[in-house]
């Protein structure tokens, strides 16, 4: 039987931050309509769409989703509950620090959330205060210790280095802290300037400056050898886990397992067919309404590109299984790529273990530039 994910997309926020691209609103108004539309949007693809297949994954993203009161996130699981077939599914919430109190957390819980990501950012006040979050240092803390305590066995963090004036010391504390947390998941993302957003326009006007790609590497470097000493491995570019703690959701996309996205800008790939739904709460319910669809755009992959994503997707993670990419795909990619191979692991930049090539921590270091090297 198949595996199935699904991705909820909670489009509202307090507030929205100076780097944040993804897409939010700060009012409340079209929240029930949003609801009912969802409601409507999970039972249009059914588990009749999904076929045989059974959801093992439920991630709530967004925006905001722990801004949703529980009994709201309770009616969601519901409703896919009857809809599709679940099996011991890992259910995440992203949760930002200054939305929920310790009632809030246990109701949570008790709703049958079973992992949280708690969007920490930094641990430095004045790095909260620059990327403009709800949220201070405290708090986060407060948060972690007040899940693990109620019985949170699963808390991710979410980490952002390379933040302007960040220097390397200071990193290297947001990371101390950071391990020294009941967590068992980090993700740590470099700052990336995303099109549209406040600070993109800030470091255009010359009032904010990022550091050059050489720290930026520097402070990865770093992160991969610390959290590494720290007990957390790495399974993919940006995210690190204590063993067994991978995050499923995240492991579905890497391993191009289908999944179906629910919600405004939520995104969808099933059987080789992807799609996207709008980028616009008035425009997603409304669609909603009409159709029970809100698709903005679809593309069925060509045979090459589905090559070209396997290979991305599986080397930026757990690494490329031939013996998989030989039956699903064509015998032809490694032997393109024959040399080229022999060459990254000769510089230590790959390494073969059994049917697999896995990025070593020079090839992570890498991975954007080797990925263009490959003929497909
Ligand atoms: S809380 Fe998260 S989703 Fe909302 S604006 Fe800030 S970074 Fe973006």
């Amino acid at each position: 039987m198949e595996n199935l994910g699904i991705y909820i997309h909670i489009p509202f926020c307090e507030h929205k931050c100076i780097y944040c691209d993804f897409y939010s609103v700060i009012t409340n108004e079209n929240r029930p309509g949003f609801l009912e539309a969802l409601k409507k949007e999970i039972k249009t693809y059914s588990g009749k769409f999904a076929g045989d297949k059974t959801v093992k994954s439920i991630f709530f993203g967004g925006g905001t989703p722990s801004l949703l009161e529980v009994p709201e996130i309770e009616e969601i699981l519901n409703t896919l509950a009857k809809e599709f077939k679940i099996e011991t599914p890992e259910i995440t919430l992203e949760t930002n620090p200054g939305t929920v109190d310790l009632q809030k957390l246990k109701d949570f819980l008790k709703a049958g959330i079973n992992r949280l990501s708690v969007g920490v950012q930094s641990f430095d006040d004045k790095e909260l205060e620059f990327l403009t979050r709800i949220h201070n240092s405290g708090e986060a803390k407060k948060t972690i210790f007040n899940a693990s305590e109620i019985g949170f066995e699963n808390i991710s963090i979410d980490l952002i280095f390379n933040l302007p004036g960040q220097t390397k010391r200071g990193w290297e504390e947001n990371l101390r802290t950071a391990v020294g947390l009941p967590v068992k998941h980090i993700s740590a993302y470099s700052l990336i300037l995303e099109r549209g957003t406040i600070l993109n326009k800030m470091v255009l006007d010359g009032k904010v400056k990022i550091s050059d790609e050489d720290y930026d590497a520097d402070l990865y470097e770093f992160t991969m050898r610390y959290l590494k000493s720290r007990g957390f491995r790495q399974y993919e570019v940006s995210n690190f886990a204590k063993p067994g703690y991978e995050c499923r959701h995240n492991k579905f996309y890497w391993d191009y397992t289908d999944y179906l996205g629910f919600g405004p800008s939520a995104h969808s790939f099933v059987e080789g067919v992807r799609w996207r739904n709008f980028s616009s709460l008035k425009k997603y319910i409304s669609e909603i309404r009409k159709s029970g669809k809100a698709i903005c755009t679809k593309e069925t992959l060509s045979e090459k590109e589905k090559l070209e994503e396997f290979v991305m997707l599986s080397l930026r993670s757990e690494g490329l299984d031939l013996k998989r990419l030989r039956e699903e795909f064509s015998p032809l990619w490694e032997k393109k790529n024959k040399n080229l191979l022999e060459f990254l692991n000769e510089e230590q930049i790959i390494k073969f273990a059994g049917d697999k090539v896995i990025l070593t921590e020079k090839g992570y270091s890498l991975c954007d530039e080797i990925l263009t090297k490959f003929e497909y």
